[in-house]
């Protein structure tokens, strides 16, 4: 079978091997990258996804393609010491980022780091209350197979959470959002992280991700319940929660 890499057409396996590369690549500048291409707002998005997540003290978290470990540092606060956040990632780069910078900000007792593919997660039935996947989906290359591993791991009741770049609500931002994405993207991911293509990928990555509809569609699919999803900053991001009942 094939699948996209950004907008090439290559087969699935290939993928996995291309998106490793890129996540190995950018890791170390990724953090101040997020900062500089989205002007911080990324923390707000992230701050927004905690405050849907109804997350409580002494609950189970797993921060899926947790990456460098914004969210689940926010997550490690709201559960405290009675609490769990896992923070899985396949890309091992990014995970000694996550565990370095995690280390450095003290949050060290109520975490754990585990190398895994979303597609076929390595966790029992029913493990978690909730579950976020924040800038993840759109890498993964069996997003349906990625959804359904989350829907068998999270518990009766618990929530699924997927921060994702979605399609602008409004042209005049469309056109906007293209310009951005696809000169002054990659021609800063040259200056600051001297890595033009994993910048395009990045932006091509987002044009072929599933829009809001389609995505709410793929969780009601792999089995989620009262599925909803919010824009933000006009659909420049969407953050879809569902329910596993
Ligand atoms: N969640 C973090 C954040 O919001 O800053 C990191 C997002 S980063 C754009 C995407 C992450 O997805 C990378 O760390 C990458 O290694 C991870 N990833 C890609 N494919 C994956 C897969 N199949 N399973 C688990 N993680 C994956």
């Amino acid at each position: 079978p094939t699948t996209h890499f950004g907008f090439k057409s290559v087969p699935a396996e290939q993928k996995v091997a291309m998106v490793a590369d890129v996540f190995h690549s950018v890791a170390a500048k990724y953090d101040i990258m997020n900062d500089v291409m989205s002007m911080g707002i990324h923390r707000l998005w992230k701050r927004f996804t905690i405050d849907c997540s109804g997350v409580r003290p002494g609950q189970q978290v797993l921060d899926l393609a947790g990456g460098t470990g914004d969210i689940a540092a926010l997550f490690s606060k709201r559960v405290g010491p009675s609490g769990k956040v896992v923070l899985a990632d396949i890309n091992e780069s990014m995970l000694n980022v996550g565990r370095d910078k995690l280390r450095d900000l003290g949050i060290i007792n109520n975490i754990e780091f585990v190398q895994a593919n979303a597609e076929a997660l390595p966790f029992t039935d029913n493990s978690f209350d909730i579950i976020s996947i924040g800038f993840g989906l759109r890498n993964v290359t069996d997003k349906d197979a990625a959804l359904r591993s989350m829907f068998r791991v999270l518990k009766p009741g618990g929530r699924l959470l997927v921060l994702e770049f979605s399609k602008p609500t409004h042209d005049w931002l469309s056109k906007a959002y293209d310009v951005y994405s696809f000169r002054l993207l990659p021609f800063m991911g040259q200056l600051i992280a001297n890595d033009k293509e994993s910048y395009q990928y990045l932006a091509e990555s987002i044009r072929m991700h599933p829009d809001q509809e389609t995505l709410k569609q793929m969780m009601v699919e792999a089995g989620f319940a009262e599925v909803t999803y919010h824009n933000l900053t006009g659909g420049i991001v969407a953050l879809h929660r569902g329910y596993k009942f």
